[in-house]
């Protein structure tokens, strides 16, 4: 008999986005003629940046003549791609990372994911309320958890975010040995200082943790204070692992190409107590479960390290941020407080009542949808996230909307 990973029957009902996405549709059905406009999902609207498509169109034409037809790459990605990564990202900005601790993937919602492959099953792992959903139900899926009561699993360390701390978890009082971070912030949009970051490097290294930072939201930072990556504080790379990704960066949420970096001096250990290098242990896992992401993506992705493709990146992202300070702007005119928006694609306000009811409002009221904070963990119930990703006009008309919606 063919049996499951009964993990999996544990996962929370429905996913957030599906759950929306059966919402609006009904909606729709009966309200066929009314216009939908969307600050829910996080995906991205602008086309790809000029650069990219000319690198697209030569590397397509490379693979139509033998002499320079691509098979087959390496599965941590071209070194032409992995070279710039080091550079551009990191080492211009003080990060001490070199080409071959960079592993090019096809997503960070994949590497965030599979990470926890590495680890045994008896980690205790902290994570934020809210949260972006895969880090929990990856870990649910591997049976690190226990069931779901009362809107949280067993077995996990939830770091409250809220407005006391600014949305940024406190460093805990108790021991864990795995920590996810995300900076800039989704679903909050808040952002981590120098000095806070350099807090959760030190209780790592007290701690023999590790801590696995996802800067996909990292060019919306826009405060020159602000850290764009981990490896900027000082001992980080003994215990973090950075994803970042193209997909908000330079609009590939459809081309698809990430990247994780693991220091070669990060360890983990063994139940003796040995350390292992956690490059070497990824390693293994990429060159045996993946196969390499698409030579034509990844010159794409190359593009983007040049003086003009980092023009064209910067006017796309100057675009969404212009949407996000509107919405926040906007909002709080309404006496909504509001969070993010500022070095974060993302605005997350209090709806000042229950979060699925103020989504169904806006929607019924102004045709409006939005992400409900409770789909991302207990905390985030009483919050919705808007999104930015939208054209100005959009953004501009669903504002208009939803204050005619919301006049009290
Ligand atoms: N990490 C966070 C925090 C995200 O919000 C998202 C996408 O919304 C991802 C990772 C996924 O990135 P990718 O498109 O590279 O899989």
């Amino acid at each position: 008999m063919i049996t499951i990973n009964e993990n999996y029957l544990k996962l929370n009902a429905s996913y957030l986005f599906s759950e929306i996405a059966k919402r609006v549709a009904s909606f729709q059905k009966s309200n066929p003629s009314k216009e939908i406009i969307k600050f829910g999902i996080g995906d991205v609207t602008r086309a790809l940046p000029k650069v990219c498509i000319e690198a697209f169109h030569k590397a397509t034409d490379e693979m139509a003549s033998e002499a320079s037809f691509h098979g087959y790459g390496d599965e941590q990605g071209y070194a032409f791609l992995r070279e710039k990564i080091a550079q551009w990202d990191y080492q211009a900005h003080g990060a001490d990372i070199s080409a071959d601790e960079v592993f090019v993937s096809d997503g960070a919602k994949c590497d965030t994911g599979n990470f926890q492959e590495l680890f045994s099953q008896t980690l205790s792992i902290a994570l934020p309320d809210p949260v972006y959903p895969v880090y929990v139900d990856t870990n649910v899926m591997a049976g690190r958890t226990g069931e779901f009561t009362q809107g949280r699993y067993g077995g996990l360390t939830y770091l409250e975010c809220n407005r006391d701390n600014g949305f940024v978890p406190k460093v805990p009082e108790t021991k864990v040995d795995c920590v996810y971070l995300c900076f800039p912030n989704n679903p909050t949009g808040a952002v981590i200082t120098r000095d806070q970051l350099t807090q959760w490097v030190d209780y790592a290294r007290r701690n023999k943790a590790l801590l696995l930072y996802d800067a996909a939201y990292v060019a919306f930072i826009r405060d020159p204070k602000l850290p764009l990556s981990i490896f900027e504080i000082p001992g980080a790379r003994d215990v973090a692992v950075e994803f970042r990704s193209y997909s908000k960066t330079a609009g590939f949420t459809g081309t698809r190409c990430a990247y994780t970096v693991i220091p070669k001096s990060c360890i983990a250990y063994d139940a003796k107590g040995n350390g292992h290098a956690l490059h070497k242990l990824w390693h293994r896992r990429h060159t045996t479960k993946f196969n390499g992401v698409c030579y034509m993506v990844q010159r794409a992705a190359e593009a983007i390290y040049s003086e003009e493709g980092q023009r064209q990146v910067t006017e796309t992202i100057d675009y969404y941020l212009r949407n996000a300070n509107l919405i926040r702007k906007e909002l709080s005119a309404l006496g909504f407080s509001c969070t993010g928006g500022e070095n974060a694609p993302y605005v997350w306000v209090d709806a000042q009542t229950d979060s699925w009811k103020f989504f169904d409002m806006l929607l019924e009221k102004a045709g409006v949808v939005c992400t409900p904070g409770a789909g991302f963990g207990k905390c985030g119930e009483g919050f919705v996230r808007m999104s930015a990703f939208n054209s100005y006009e959009n953004v501009r008309k669903g504002l208009e909307r939803l204050g005619k919606a919301l006049q009290r």
